[in-house]
């Protein structure tokens, strides 16, 4: 059993104030394997007012200071790899793929920040202006269970690069890679009250940070719903914001794609973290005088997405994170049917065979349009629709049909053809014949999915305010 009683605060692991226990659960078995000690609003102010008194030294400290600082956080995360590992599989049902090509990309995200700060200029010359980017300030940096660790190390690096000071407030739902996540920046000697990590709940430490004063900016990763309540509650004090929020994200298969490596990679993204990932392909777009045959090319490609314990190197689908998203996920299949989309594959209930862990059968539907309300919203679960185009005007038509727009990917063997489209379509990132974003390039969304963008030099400027001071 795992006991996590503990919140970082100003360098130190401290008793939280707030005294409710919430339990920790293994989706794959349904078992309570923990308990973590949440947060609350006493310890929320706590920790915003270390990381106030340690932003009156850092954000004046060198660059060589903040790179040692970020070296150190990536050697601290990459010592832990296997426990973030062990971690997201126990906590998440996260499978083994998933934790073993992602998890890289943490300290990956710290070594980046490094050498971006290293030629980084936050003073530049501008005919008769000075132009001086300097950090924001305390920043309150809001995740969702999903990948945390790498949420963190996206958020962290950036802001600890800009010199800001941080506030973490992880999901409940991830204590346990809270956990190693705030004994590795313990081990990385970072000065006291730069970082400081309080799990809690969203209506509690999350209101309490957004609302906070002394917090000049949210970083958030999470659902468009909170996004929406944490803009209201920063509204008061002009809060900055970076919200990375949901999508429903449109892959095109053109005529031309070859469809025996378009199409398990278009369900490889629909189905990636068991469905849910924000930037997943959830509605795949297929030319109709070729549906027969993407039908069948997705067929015969499930077998590679079968569902089972994320422990099992052979599982490609483990459960979903929680008995309420089981319950949501089962609720959005009922209403596919209701709306009168047919399943090509999956369905209601659990896999054959499993009567515990909150497993969904992956779901394909077809006969859907793009009005019905399983190609509108966010389902966070395995379950995708097939939607037929006439041509390639229709295509983008409903790719953008949506309050969404964080990730989308075009499939074609013509590149100029397939850069025409992707021109086209509505949001952040537009991928062509690939599935993953180059993290080196700016992230975010449009509409819906969010405002501002994350990585590199669009991350570290997000933390920072440019001033003029002109003669
Ligand atoms: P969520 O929005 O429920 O929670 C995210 C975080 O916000 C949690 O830490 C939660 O405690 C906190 N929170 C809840 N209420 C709050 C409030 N009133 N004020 C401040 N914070 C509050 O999301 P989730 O279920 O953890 O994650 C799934 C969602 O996240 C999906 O919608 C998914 O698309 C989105 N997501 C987006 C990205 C991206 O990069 N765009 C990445 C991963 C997940």
């Amino acid at each position: 059993m795992h006991n996590i009683d503990k919140v970082y605060i100003d360098g130190k692991f401290v008793t939280p104030h707030g005294t409710e226990r919430s339990p920790v659960f293994n989706p794959a078995t349904e078992e309570v394997i923990g308990e973590v000690r949440l947060a609350d609003e006493t310890d929320a102010r706590a920790a915003v007012a270390a990381a106030n008194r340690a932003f009156a030294s850092f954000s004046k400290s060198s660059k060589a200071e903040r790179v040692a600082i970020l070296n150190r956080l990536s050697a601290a995360f990459s010592d832990r790899m296997g426990d973030f590992q062990a971690a997201m599989t126990e906590e998440y049902g996260a499978v083994r793929g998933i934790a073993q090509g992602l998890l890289p990309f943490a300290p990956k995200m710290f070594d980046e920040a490094a050498a971006l700060l290293a030629s980084y200029e936050f003073t530049r010359t501008q005919g008769p202006s000075t132009i001086v980017m300097q950090p924001l300030g305390v920043a309150a940096v809001i995740t969702p269970w999903n990948l945390s660790v790498v949420f963190i190390a996206q958020k962290v690096a950036s802001a600890i690069a800009a010199g800001a000071t941080i506030v973490v407030k992880p999901s409940e739902l991830s204590a346990l890679q809270t956990q190693i996540v705030a004994e590795a920046v313990d081990a990385a000697d970072v000065p006291p009250g730069v970082i400081n990590i309080v799990t809690g709940r969203g209506s509690v430490v999350g209101d309490t940070l957004t609302s906070h004063p002394d917090v000049a900016k949210v970083g958030f990763t999470g659902s468009t719903a909170v996004g929406q309540q944490i803009m209201r509650n920063a509204a008061d004090t002009f809060k900055r914001l970076t919200l990375e929020l949901g999508g429903k994200g449109p892959t095109i298969l053109l005529d031309d794609a070859d469809l025996a490596t378009a199409v398990p990679a278009a369900l490889t993204s629909g189905f990636l973290n068991n469905g849910q990932t924000c930037f997943a392909g959830t509605r795949i777009l297929a030319p109709r005088r070729k549906l027969d045959e993407v039908l069948a090319a997705i067929e015969s490609a499930m077998p590679a997405f079968q569902v089972g314990d994320p422990k099992d190197p052979a599982t490609g689908v483990g459960p979903v994170v929680s008995q309420k998203q089981f319950e949501r996920v089962q609720s959005y299949i009922k209403l596919g049917l209701e709306e009168g989309a047919q399943i090509l594959t999956g369905g209601e209930g659990r896999p054959e065979g499993m009567d515990k862990g909150w497993f969904v059968k992956p779901t394909v539907f077809t006969g859907v349009t793009n009005e019905m309300r399983i190609a509108r919203e966010e389902i966070f679960g395995p379950v995708l629709v097939v939607i037929p185009f006439d041509d390639d005007d229709e295509a983008v038509r409903i790719a953008n049909d949506t309050d969404y727009g964080l990730q989308a990917q075009v499939f074609s063997s013509d590149l100029e053809r397939a850069q025409r489209v992707a021109h086209r379509v509505e949001a952040g990132t537009v991928l062509i014949n690939r599935i993953f974003a180059d993290h080196e390039a700016p992230f975010g969304g449009i509409k819906q999915s969010g405002i501002g963008r994350e990585h590199y030099t669009y991350g570290l400027e997000a933390y920072l305010e440019p001033r003029a001071i002109t003669a």
